[in-house]
């Protein structure tokens, strides 16, 4: 996936996901293993043989299979490795919201980029989305990402997949912000990549409903982005690019 001349890498942290978002399929699939530092850093391996990207820019993202951030060991080593030769500013890790594992990330010497998949802008509404979101609230989230360093021009992404009737009104929009306040930071929003088999009922909103969506965010100043087509950017957020371009992880132990 292209980005800024760079092609971007995705990369799986875990066999499975625990954290069980109802609008990914990983999550519906359940949990899996760790992969070690050395496992994530040979799909990165992989990919650039496979792609013929060996020397080439890149860009990596922690997007694939799993919550980075329950690995913060293997993310650790793999973003140690591959900052061998790709700086950490060209390196993203994708979490769903995982307290303690933020400030972790936030001592690493080398500090990667971050993205926070957020999704809605009430507690309650969060819960039913990521149930794995009741244990770290939504307030205590954004007080770990308040304390998390930015170097001069970083900002955090927060991912927000859209699904219809769900957390895409006006109200939702108009909370985002007030929500976000005093962050730097910029917002993609990522109609749902549906699949009948394993998310059911859900649905991406139509075209009008995404921009007046995004319209009141840029209207309170926000920064945002939104992601028309799949592959089209690359800040998705993680399960949304699963089968895409991520690839498969080792079978569990
Ligand atoms: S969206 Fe990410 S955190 Fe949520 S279940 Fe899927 S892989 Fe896990």
């Amino acid at each position: 996936m292209p980005m800024e001349g760079h092609t971007t890498i995705c990369l799986s942290s875990q066999t499975g996901c625990a954290v069980g978002c109802v609008f990914c399929v990983t999550g519906v699939l359940g949990a899996g293993r760790n992969l070690t530092g050395g496992e994530i850093f040979g799909q990165y391996r992989a990919v650039l043989r496979h792609e013929g990207l060996v020397g080439a820019p890149v860009n990596v993202v922690f997007m694939g299979m799993g919550e980075p951030l329950l690995n913060v060991a293997g993310v650790a080593r793999a973003v140690e490795l591959i900052a061998e030769t790709v700086s950490p500013k060209r390196v993203t890790v994708s979490t769903s919201g995982i307290v303690p594992g933020i400030a972790k990330l936030a001592a690493l010497e080398r500090r990667p980029k971050l993205a926070v998949s957020l999704n809605a802008t009430t507690q309650a509404q969060r819960e039913r989305l990521m149930p794995a979101a009741a244990r770290w609230p939504l307030e205590e989230l954004l007080a770990a990402l308040r304390a998390f360093p930015l170097e001069r021009g970083r900002r955090i992404t927060f991912e927000y997949v859209m699904l219809a009737g769900v957390n895409d009104s006006d109200d939702d929009a108009r909370r985002l912000p007030r929500l976000l306040k005093g962050i730097p930071c910029k917002v993609n929003l990522i109609p749902l990549n549906p699949d009948e088999r394993y998310l059911g009922g859900l649905a991406a909103p139509d075209a009008d409903r995404i921009s007046a969506f995004a319209g009141i965010l840029a209207a309170a100043h926000m920064n945002v982005t939104v992601r028309w087509s799949k592959g089209r950017e690359v800040a998705a957020a993680c399960g949304q690019l699963r089968g895409q371009i991520a690839p498969r992880p080792p079978s569990p132990a």
